[in-house]
């Protein structure tokens, strides 16, 4: 007989864009993914990784049961098996060292994973280590730096609300094969369209002429890691022509003149030199952008991942700020998120605002931002003797090996751990060094909620999506996983109930929602809010307390029309809360309750913007940048045959006046060094990339013994972060320098 065909909706979770999916299911087989067409964010977009979730869910190589290294082999072994070697390996040394001596490493699937950011958390608090290293660190923490010291929270990044904008200025931004990134925009290339059909104009400044670069109105080429100079410049014009006008914001706003005072050295034609953009046109853009009816500028990758990450993070919305298109329709908006979202607790408009270097890293002194540390810092972390060093390693859904700076290094270190544990559903590059592996299941056999990214997204909206399969009865949820481990770390054994630290997790959260002097539930009883969220366990207890607490929640009562998770559960395809609203000053949360335009900590690094200014200090030769593949998303997604085919991908893009000078040829090889490592590449020549850089892709080398993946083996690349410095880091942020990387490069 044959099986009967079921429709699933489900969020993708494989990307910022959040799109949502119709999945047509018979029996535990998915037959089709497509776009789901009623969804209120996505209607219908959908990408090729979208299509993949059905390769991942019934991939081989994806880990069904834990693996545990016996006499130098990873063996199967059952679940119970695996955490009494969990706490067998790791309960001795964080007696006989301390907390420190355990590392975390938390990769980007983290924030895709309802789990994952729940119970993630509940882990670290447990363990109380200083040593979390995070995917973050490589890619973003530099605008959240930013964002947190003007505005209040780590989590206040203000995006384009590119639906009702004129003008679009990117730097360092490829959505058309991200999709979106610190900015959830589904349907990008459709959205951009329509900015265009309607009058708007998108200027695009990256040293690559990417496809989003292609999709614009104008395009220019930029020398890798100068954004800063190109932005203080604009700012500089601005202030220069009389043309800041700050409109409402300047009630809320201090530091306009210290801003001033920082951009008077930085004349587009003393940055032009050193940018490759010449003068005329950087004042073009800043009469542009001051002209525009509505604007906003987005920086993003590129931005951060440099020298002056941070720098270039703030002055993107030092631009936004003063050309009074910040918080305003059609400008850079505050998303209004209905969980989980930092910057919608507290007093409205007074906080605290974000502080960094409470702790540091031990051997380089990095200070820690957003409680992470440099992940560029973890191999002198394990290698380092002393009070302190790192001789465990967890690492939950990541792959530093090769996602982050000097592999090499750092998979050396891996081997000299006293312990390394994983929590991923691969063996890979990263798994392959690993005392014991507990994989996670299929995203298909979970529920899912954007924990993180409704905070960041284009227009407030709220879904939920149950499992599309049912969960196997034989293996654990992440969240279970992560609660055995704080049962492990927390004295109780492997064989904690989980049931019972479930509850625990869960009163705590309750209690401090009651005793929140902001929050709707302040002063209920706790114990009628957990009667309220009975039966509910898991994610989706916390999920519905923080929906009802939350800012369009029901309030438990309060507000009957409010939201609920089991009001979401009614509406597969989500729920509409509608364009982004101006938020200034409820949104702040900084000491003065004011945007701080010019933190001290910012200002304080102009200098050494302005010291590159000097004449010695250009640096002329090749450089390295990454590049984004619409079928690629870091280092995994390489496994997938819908994904893995087509063009060799992992090339050296090179412009054809810098591969005549080499005497290199389009499909030629040649060899690419750097102060760190060497690798051996195929040649792309195009006249896509700017003169003096080429451009490699990140998340490939899987030619490594041990791993097992087999379809990507067939195709491995080289990993690109064999050349990445790990002494390279934005001093502010920690972040790792990816972008601007020197190297030569000579012909095989
Ligand atoms: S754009 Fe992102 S969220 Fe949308 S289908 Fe593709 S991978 Fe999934």
């Amino acid at each position: 007989m044959a099986t009967a065909r079921e429709t699933k909706y489900r969020i993708c979770p494989f990307c910022e864009a959040t799109c949502g999916l119709e999945i047509t299911i018979e029996g535990r087989e998915v037959a089709t993914i497509r776009g789901d067409d009623a969804d209120v964010f996505s209607h219908g977009f959908i990408c090729p990784k979208g299509v993949a979730l059905a390769q991942l869910d019934q991939d081989p190589d994806r880990l069904r049961a834990p693996l545990v290294r016996r006499d130098g082999r990873l063996v199967a072994v059952s679940w119970d098996e695996a955490f009494a070697e969990v706490e067998r390996r790791l309960q001795p040394i964080v007696a006989a060292h301390g907390a420190d001596a355990v590392a975390v490493y938390l990769g980007n699937p983290n924030v895709h994973n309802l789990s994952l950011g729940i119970y993630g958390q509940a882990l670290l608090r447990t363990l109380r280590t200083k040593n979390i290293f995070t995917a973050s660190t490589v890619d973003q923490i530099p605008k959240q730096l930013a964002s947190g010291l003007m505005f209040g929270t780590f989590t206040s990044v203000a995006v384009p609300d590119i639906d009702r904008c004129d003008y679009l200025l990117m730097l360092g931004a490829n959505p058309l094969d991200s999709n979106g990134s610190l900015w959830t925009v589904p349907d990008f290339p459709g959205r951009l369209r329509a900015m265009q059909q309607r009058g708007g104009r998108c200027v695009v400044v990256d040293p690559r002429r990417t496809r989003t670069a292609e999709a614009a109105d104008q395009h220019l080429f930029i020398r890798p890691g100068t954004d800063a100079y190109v932005l203080m410049a604009l700012v500089h014009v601005l202030f220069a022509e009389n043309l800041v006008r700050l409109g409402t914001l300047a009630e809320h706003t201090l530091g306009v003149a210290e801003v001033e005072a920082a951009a008077w050295p930085f004349s587009p034609e003393a940055v032009a030199p050193l940018c490759g953009v010449a003068a005329d046109v950087i004042r073009g853009l800043a009469r542009e952008l001051a002209a525009a009816p509505r604007a906003a500028v987005y920086g993003r990758i590129g931005t951060c991942t440099q020298e002056f990450g941070t720098l270039a993070s703030w002055l993107v919305d030092v631009c936004n700020v003063l050309t009074g298109n910040l918080d305003r329709a059609g400008g850079v908006m505050f998303p209004l998120a209905a969980a989980f979202a930092a910057n919608s607790y507290g007093t409205p408009g007074v906080g605290r605002g974000v502080r960094i270097g409470r702790r540091h890293s031990r051997v380089r002194h990095a200070p820690e931002v957003q409680g992470e540390l440099p992940a560029a810092c973890l191999a002198e972390e394990i290698e380092t003797p002393g009070d302190g060093q790192v001789r465990a390693l967890i690492s939950i859904a990541g792959n530093p090996a090769l996602s982050t700076p000097n592999g090499a290094r750092l998979a050396r270190a891996f081997e000299t751990l006293e312990v390394m544990i994983c929590l991923d559903i691969y063996l890979n590059e990263t798994a392959r060094y690993a005392d014991i592996i507990l994989p996670g299941l299929s995203p298909l056999e979970e529920s899912h909620y954007d924990i993180v990214f409704n905070q960041f997204a284009c227009r407030n909206t709220v879904r939920y999506s149950p499992p599309v399969f049912m969960p196997p009865t034989d293996r654990p949820a992440e969240w279970e996983t992560l609660l055995r481990f704080t049962g492990i770390l927390s004295g109780q054994g492997a064989g904690a109930d989980v049931t019972m630290l479930d509850d625990f997790v869960a009163t705590t959260q309750v209690q401090r929602a009651v005793a929140d002097a902001q929050s709707p539930i302040c002063g209920r009883d706790p114990d009628e809010i957990l009667a309220a969220l009975a039966p509910r366990r898991g994610p989706e207890r916390l999920l519905d307390l923080t929906l009802r607490a939350g800012p369009y929640g029901d309030g438990f009562g309060a507000k009957p029309d409010g939201l609920s998770l089991a009001k979401l559960e009614t509406q597969p395809h989500g729920i509409d809360l509608g364009p982004l609203q101006p938020r200034v000053p409820e949104v702040l949360r900084t000491p003065s309750g004011k945007i701080e335009l010019a933190p001290p900590l910012i200002l304080a690094d102009v200098d050494r913007l302005r010291r590159g200014l000097e004449p010695h200090a250009r640096r002329d030769g090749m450089v390295l940048i990454g590049r984004r593949h619409l079928r690629s998303n870091n280092s995994w997604m390489h496994n997938l045959p819908v994904l893995a085919g087509g063009r060799a991908r992992c090339t050296l893009q090179m412009h054809p006046d810098d591969a005549a000078r080499l005497g290199l040829a389009d499909g030629g090889r040649a060899r690419v060094a750097s102060r760190v490592g060497s690798v051996d590449v195929p040649i792309e020549v195009t006249a896509a990339i700017m003169p003096g850089v080429v451009s490699l892709p990140h998340g490939w080398g899987h030619d490594q013994p041990g791993a097992r993946l087999g379809v990507a083996a067939q195709r491995p690349g080289v990993n690109s972060n064999l050349l990445a410095d790990e002494l390279a880091l934005d001093p502010l942020s920690g972040n790792a320098v990816l972008n601007g990387i020197p190297v030569q490069i000579e012909a095989l």
